[in-house]
Formats: structure tokens, C-alpha cells, sequence
């Protein structure tokens, strides 16, 4: 990671750039929409091409995924270790975007939320003092809402991460949780919380689990192109009476951050997946919904979305 610390070392740059001068990209299909948009024309720090930066290494303590490895890299290679993780890869944007898109950058990314996104208009996430969606218009939003910012977090990935508790590593911190990352969206203004001169640098994995089985399925407005409505994963081991050992179980699409479902998991551990559990634990999965006026469908959504994955993964 060489590459990434004189990247990042601002003192030593011969074009004088401090931090917040400059905005990193690594696959672009973020930050370009972005800067198209709204005409901002900042420096660009390209992380491509940086040794290091993308790849997959396995080891007895994990599997470390080098933050520029792309999401179509994560469909491919970590389908028979991850599969929960891998079907979300799969899952997600286009084959263009995921050849692209960088598995840091997708935890990175912006918000969608069309307020945001718009040229004209400011907002809590952009120097603004008020949220004009929560008065206004907000049909994707949140369905748990917890947070001054009611659009929901945009990562897929994160939502898979999560399942693993996976962690990461930046140029000047280690071990941080996708928690960490991400943050409870009590500042509104941050999707995640790096500073300005850091970068992530790789997501650490724990060790796969032997016959592992996972599922991912999410309810969209068409079949592809398009941030889901609601989305969900689960993962799960089981012993050779089909009695679920372990499992995790995440949604997103719904919430300022992705949610882990800790209370379904633990219904779901010790059970063989019958379809009283499924239901109960598609149910559970709706405890402490508060739905904004236009989002009360998500609810409905995360119940349906949540048995259709926990079929998937017994079938
Ligand atoms: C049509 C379409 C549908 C999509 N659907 C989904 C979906 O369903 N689920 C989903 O999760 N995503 C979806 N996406 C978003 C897509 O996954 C992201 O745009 C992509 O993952 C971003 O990765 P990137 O490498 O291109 O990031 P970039 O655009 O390069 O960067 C994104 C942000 O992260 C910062 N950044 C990137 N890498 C680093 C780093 N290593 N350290 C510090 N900062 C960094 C950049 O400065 C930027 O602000 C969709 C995109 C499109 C176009
Ligand atoms: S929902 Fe969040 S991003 Fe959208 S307008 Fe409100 S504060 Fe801004």
C-alpha cells in the first residue's frame, strides 16, 4: 500500500494540495454522475492503477479484499467461500457498473436521494439547514426512520458486509467496523466518516464457513439499473440435521444504514428454517418500522423480502 501513503501524504505533494483540496476516485461511476451534475470541477486523485489497491488475498485469518477490487471481481471470486456476499455483488447496478465500481467506492458512495442530487437545491447533506424530501417528496426513503436524513443508505455491499461483520482498514485506521464506517446517520451531512485525506484501503473478511449457504434478493422497480426498494441477505450454516449453527441476516434499502437483524438471527439459530420460523422471522423483521407518509409499502416489502431470501436459502 505504498502507493496509497505518498498518495495521501499531502506534505509531499508537488502540486501543493492539502486535504479537502482534492476528491479520490477509484471506479468513478459515483463520483463522475456527480460531478456531472452539479458542474464541480475539483481536483481528482485517481486510485487506479495503484499497487495494491484491488485483489483478493486468502489466508487462515480471513480473506482480505483490496478496496479498488471491482464488484463484478467479488461475483466471481467469492461466490463458493462468500455466497451471500457474492450474490449481492451479483445483484446489484449493471454488468457495465459492477466491471467498474469498486467494492470501496460502493461503501463510499453518495446518497441518491434526488434532493441531494439536484444542482439547485442544498439540504442537511449539503450545507443546507433543513431536509426538503421529509416535507416534500420522499417515495424512496426510509422506512425506519431514525435519523434527521430520511433517504436510505445506498450500499448494497454494506448491507452484505454486515452478515460478516467484516472490517476495514483505511490509511490511518485499522479495524473499524462497517458501524464505524458508516455511522448511525446522526450527523446527516456524512454518508460515512472518513476524513477528508483518508482512504480506504481494504475490507477484511473472517475465515469461510465450511458448507456455508446464503441468499440475496431484493424488491426493485424494474429488473436492473435501479437502487432496490428493499433488499435482503442472509447467510447461514447448518449441521447435518439441517439445524441452522450460525447465521446473519441484513436489509437495506430502508434505514439511514443498513440494518443486521440480530433478533431474527437468533430466532433462526437452533431451528431447521420450517415455514412457522420463515414467517415468524419475516414478521420480526418489520419490529420497529416508523415509516414516513409515503413509505409505508417498504414495511409490507421488508416482511415479503425477508421470506422470499429465507426460502432462497433453504431451497
Ligand atoms: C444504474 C446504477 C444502479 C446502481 N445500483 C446499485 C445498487 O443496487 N446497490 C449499490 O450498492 N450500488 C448501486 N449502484 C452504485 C454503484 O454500486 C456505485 O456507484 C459504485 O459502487 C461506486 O464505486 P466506484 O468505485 O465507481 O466509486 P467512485 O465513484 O469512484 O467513488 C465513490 C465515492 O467514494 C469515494 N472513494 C472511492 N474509493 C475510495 C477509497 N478507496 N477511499 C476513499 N474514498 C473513496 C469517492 O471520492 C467518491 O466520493 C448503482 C449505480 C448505477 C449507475
Ligand atoms: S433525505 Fe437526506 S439527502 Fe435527501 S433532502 Fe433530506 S437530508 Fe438531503
Amino acid at each position: 500500500m505504498s502507493g496509497l501513503t505518498i498518495l495521501t501524504a499531502y506534505d509531499e505533494r508537488p502540486d501543493g494540495l492539502g486535504p479537502g483540496d482534492a476528491v479520490y476516485r477509484a471506479g468513478g461511476t459515483d463520483l463522475q454522475e456527480r460531478l456531472r451534475t452539479t458542474g464541480a470541477t475539483p481536483h481528482v486523485l485517481d486510485l487506479t492503477g495503484v499497487p495494491g489497491f484491488a485483489g483478493i488475498e486468502r489466508a487462515g485469518t480471513g480473506t482480505t479484499i483490496g478496496a479498488g477490487t471491482t464488484v463484478e471481481a467479488l461475483t466471481r471470486e467469492l461466490a463458493a467461500d462468500y455466497p451471500a456476499l457474492a450474490l449481492t455483488a451479483a445483484g446489484l447496478a449493471t454488468p457495465q457498473v459492477r466491471a467498474t465500481a469498486t467494492i470501496g467506492g460502493n461503501l463510499l458512495q453518495r446518497t441518491r436521494c434526488w434532493y441531494f442530487r439536484h444542482p439547485h437545491l442544498t439540504c442537511l447533506k449539503c450545507g443546507g439547514d433543513s431536509c426538503p424530501a421529509r416535507d416534500g417528496r420522499h417515495l424512496y426513503g426510509v422506512a425506519f426512520d431514525t435519523a434527521p436524513c430520511v433517504h436510505p443508505h445506498p450500499s448494497s455491499l454494506a448491507m452484505a458486509l454486515l452478515t460478516y461483520a467484516a472490517t476495514v482498514t483505511t490509511t490511518q485506521r485499522d479495524g473499524l467496523t462497517i458501524g464505524d464506517l458508516l455511522g448511525d446517520g446522526s450527523d446527516p451531512s456524512r454518508d460515512h466518516l472518513l476524513g477528508d485525506d483518508e482512504v480506504l484501503t481494504r475490507v477484511t473478511l473472517p475465515p469461510p464457513v465450511a458448507g456455508e449457504q446464503g441468499a440475496y434478493y431484493r424488491a426493485i422497480s424494474r429488473f436492473e439499473a435501479e437502487w432496490p426498494l428493499v433488499e435482503a441477505v442472509c447467510r447461514v450454516a447448518r449441521d447435518d440435521a439441517g439445524t441452522i449453527t450460525s447465521c446473519g441476516v441484513a436489509i437495506g434499502g430502508v434505514a439511514p444504514t443498513p440494518l443486521r437483524l440480530k433478533a431474527v438471527e437468533a430466532m433462526l439459530t437452533g431451528s431447521t428454517l420450517d415455514d412457522d420460523v420463515v414467517a415468524a422471522a419475516a414478521s420480526a423483521a418489520t419490529a420497529g418500522a416508523s415509516p414516513l407518509p409515503e413509505t409505508g409499502y417498504k414495511v409490507d416489502l421488508v416482511e415479503a423480502t425477508v421470506r422470499e431470501v429465507l426460502e432462497r436459502v433453504r431451497s
